[in-house]
């Protein structure tokens, strides 16, 4: 560990901005250290780091017995939602899609793609899929074969209610899909409390690696039912796997560099406590942002029951003297990056509490939120009220 890695979590490099959002993010000087060397995709160091790293991330999972496997693969996290619906939901299946934002209407989209057969109960920007829902929806469509979940709905930063998904689907003798891109490594997702047949995650969210390859943690039950179901040679997840255990390689040139990093974020994952050092961290920087900024006026998309601590959604501000343009880059000017909103309904935008920083960075952010809104002449963060009206009735 260099003293660029310990708390308080100083800038990242000299001069380089913090990225407050869902990742890519900031990750530890040593994470980008370690992409200093070159690897040999055969060679047996290599082929050793990905032994480690698939089982770390089943451990990571709690498989304590061999029920499950672990499939990296190259590409963005899309790439890999794409790959565990191409390759687990059979032709002839169906998809229950479980939407509240951009990533559940990006997986109806994929599906579309896939020319997969699949129905969305969709519940906008502000509310999670309810258990109940889910088991009204699998009764009443017999077809329904596979249900998908977002854990964390990364575009309102709302904390969806996995558990009671789980169960519903569980009950309803179907198989459940999760997209925990931005919640596994931090939010809890045990084997042995949640039941699912795979879920996908990625190397730059919450592990805080560099973007590259994402991963799919599955029933090896159901990756030996995949064979042969895959639209797509290179998103075809039993025959990474295949390979994969057969050779100890991956199929086609892996992210070297990446798998080199990753290696890296793991080891300080598993020094911060795993994910739950990393949730104790993340909470702690949402609720010093989230005070700091409803001190300085602005407002929550979310009431606090379904913010998540991975990324948190501000209204815009009603007043004219306020552009997101302007605030973006104010923030940029003292050394943060944030992120725009991505609602369908409402002028938004985000702040990430993932990536390596802590509450100390994120008092400093609420600091530059006041003096951004100061230079512009805003007076009053408010949003407007419509907004406001908007969320208390489809909050009520
Ligand atoms: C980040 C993210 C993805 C994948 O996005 P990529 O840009 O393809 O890496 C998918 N789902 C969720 C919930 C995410 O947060």
């Amino acid at each position: 560990m260099t003293a660029l890695d310990t708390p308080p979590f100083p800038a990242p490099v000299l001069g380089e901005p913090y990225l407050l959002t869902p990742g890519p993010l900031t990750t530890s000087y040593g994470v980008k250290e370690a992409m200093l060397r070159d690897w040999g995709s055969w060679d047996g160091d290599f082929r050793a780091m990905t032994a480690e790293l698939r089982a770390r991330l089943l451990a990571m999972a709690g498989d304590t017995d061999g029920t499950f496997d672990c499939v990296p693969l190259q590409g963005s996290g899309s790439y890999c939602v794409e790959a565990m619906l191409g390759s687990f939901v059979p032709k002839d299946g169906k998809v229950l899609v479980l939407a509240n934002g951009a990533y559940g209407q990006r997986a109806a989209e994929t599906l579309r793609y896939l020319g997969r057969d699949h129905t969305l109960i969709d519940k906008g920007d502000f509310l999670p899929p309810r258990g109940a829902e889910v088991a009204k929806a699998l009764a009443a469509d017999l077809a329904i074969t596979h249900v998908i979940a977002i854990h964390c709905e990364t575009s309102s930063g709302i904390l969806n209610p996995l558990a009671e998904i789980a169960e519903a689907t569980e009950a309803a003798g179907r198989k459940l899909l999760i997209d925990s891109m931005s919640a596994f490594g931090a939010l809890p997702v045990n084997v042995h409390d949640i039941r699912f047949e795979a879920l996908v995650s990625s190397a730059n969210k919450c592990i805080e690696g560099v973007p590259g390859f994402g991963f799919v943690i599955a029933r090896k039950t159901a990756l030996d039912a995949a064979k042969g179901i895959s639209h797509s040679l290179c998103l075809d997840l039993h025959a990474q796997w295949a390979y994969m255990n057969k050779t100890g390689q991956w199929r086609y040139t892996p992210p070297t560099h990446t798998v080199a990093a990753f290696m890296e974020a793991l080891r300080l994952h598993e020094a911060e406590g795993g994910p739950e050092g990393r949730l104790t961290r993340y909470t702690r920087n949402r609720d010093v942002m989230v005070r700091g900024m409803r001190e300085a006026g602005f407002e929550t998309l979310l009431v606090d029951r379904w913010l998540s601590p991975i990324i948190v959604t501000f209204f815009t501000p009603a007043d004219p003297a306020f552009s997101f343009d302007g605030f973006y880059q104010a923030m940029k000017n003292k050394g943060f990056i944030i992120y725009p909103g991505k609602l369908t309904a409402v002028d938004s935008f985000r702040i990430g509490c993932i990536g390596r920083m802590d509450e100390h960075v994120m008092t400093r952010v609420v600091v530059a939120a006041k003096e951004a809104l100061a230079e512009m002449g805003v007076t009053d963060a408010a949003p407007p009220a419509a907004a406001l009206e908007e969320r208390a009735r489809l909050a009520g």
